[in-house]
């Protein structure tokens, strides 16, 4: 792999990293604290134009390529990884879908916007009961005419207070043939009579995002809603899994780069038994090995996305890039708050939130056990 820059993405990087600095770290503890989205500057960095990621620019992205969209959202990430997420969505399972499985008129009415950080569309994939095994889904749908008729809950799901739409799963019941659900993708507008939404509040971690429960009473969606193909939904949220986790994987690395970043810092300015801490080898230690995991967090992530650039299936190096990359930010989010000492539990200090979202990029897009479970599979075959 090459690893050299070009002029553009060299020019991209530093327009995040100037956006991040100038409009983003100087209120990023406040609407942490606040538990409120920073609609604002997502808008403006989407007139900057770092909303688009991968779609491409006749469905308003920005068309980049893979390894120039992971630089960016790490490097947006460094700082917040939320508007890292926001940034990720048009890429993500969300946006890819409808640009793999969606008709024309989707990916004009949903995809755009979407990418030109217009709106936001949310996934609502995750259930109370069937967590990680998302195939094993209680939200059911029935045929009524030329319309689908959903009925179920979804728990955990992102962006309930700015979400304009849902890129939602239902089942038809069960295949005799096969024994699985047949699962339907669906667009599902959030302002839909029967779709009800309900943020839990002061969340561990992810703050700023309002996640909860999306709840569909007897919503009624016409046939023009569905993405791909009936009964076949299961295989439009599995296209887009690497995607996904490529998102989650280089925004767990900026955030372990910043826990990195400040650890140095208060390590060379914190003076105890008259020398700085930074002196002491346990400290070097600590500040060495979260340096070393954060490098090699990131060649995972720029190995996923040169794979993806080459358009090859990329299923377990997907989940080696997730899996280490948060692993990654969190043992370095241990060590920055440790090397801080009494002061990690401050306000004044970034430590404590970067450790509290650092656990919770262990759970997001499929835990890290499972990872480590499709990392195995593919070596030995044995599920
Ligand atoms: C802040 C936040 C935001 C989220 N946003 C969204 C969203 O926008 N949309 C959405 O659909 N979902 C979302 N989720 C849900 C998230 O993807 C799930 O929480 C996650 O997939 C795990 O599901 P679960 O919590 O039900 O865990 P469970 O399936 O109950 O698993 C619990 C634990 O069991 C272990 N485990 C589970 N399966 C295995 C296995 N195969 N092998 C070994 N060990 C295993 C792991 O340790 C795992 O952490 C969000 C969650 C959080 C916390």
């Amino acid at each position: 792999m090459d690893f050299s820059l070009t002029d553009e993405q060299q020019r991209l990087i530093e327009l995040a990293r100037d956006f991040a600095q100038r409009e983003i770290a100087p209120h990023v503890a406040d609407y942490d604290r606040e538990e409120r989205f920073p609609i604002e500057i997502i808008r403006a960095a989407a007139e900057l134009g770092l909303m688009g990621g991968v779609v491409p620019t006749a469905y308003g992205g920005a068309g980049l390529d893979f390894k120039t969209y992971a630089m960016l959202v790490e490097e947006i990430s460094r700082v917040c990884h939320v508007v890292g997420v926001a940034m990720s969505l048009p890429s993500g399972l969300v946006g890819s879908s409808i640009e793999v499985f969606g008709t024309e008129e989707q990916k004009q009415r949903y995809l755009a916007p979407l990418a030109r950080g217009e709106v936001f569309g949310a996934a609502g994939v995750t259930e109370a009961r069937s967590g990680t095994d998302v195939s094993d889904m209680d939200t059911r749908c029935r045929i009524d005419g030329s319309d689908y008729v959903i009925n179920g809950a979804k728990m955990w799901i992102s962006f309930l207070d700015v979400a304009k739409w849902f890129l939602t799963f239902a089942h038809l019941g069960v295949d005799e043939r096969t024994g699985r659900k047949r699962v339907c993708a669906f667009i599902v507008d959030a302002d839909l009579p029967g779709v009800s939404v309900h943020p839990l509040s002061n969340k561990f971690g992810f703050r700023p995002i309002k996640t909860g429960e999306l709840v569909l009473t007897d919503v009624r969606v016409p046939r023009e809603a569905l993405v791909g193909e009936e009964g076949r939904g299961f295989a439009v949220a599995m296209n887009a899994v690497e995607n996904g986790r490529l998102g989650v994987a280089a925004r767990a690395t900026g955030l372990a780069q910043a826990c990195v970043n400040v650890m140095s810092e208060y390590a060379r300015e914190r003076v105890v038994f008259r020398q700085p801490l930074a002196a002491f080898q346990m400290v070097q230690s600590m500040i060495a090995d979260a340096s070393t995991a954060t490098e090699a967090a990131r060649l995972l992530v720029l190995r996923l996305a040169d794979m993806k650039d080459r358009g090859l299936r990329a299923r377990a190096e997907a989940s080696a890039a997730k899996q280490y990359a948060s692993d990654a930010a969190m043992q370095a989010a241990l060590a920055a708050f440790q090397i801080h000492g009494a002061y990690g539990v401050s306000e004044e200090y970034p430590v404590g939130r970067y450790m509290r979202d650092a656990k919770v990029f262990q759970i997001v897009e499929g835990n890290n056990q499972l990872h480590r479970a499709l990392i195995a599979e593919s070596l030995t075959g044995v599920r």
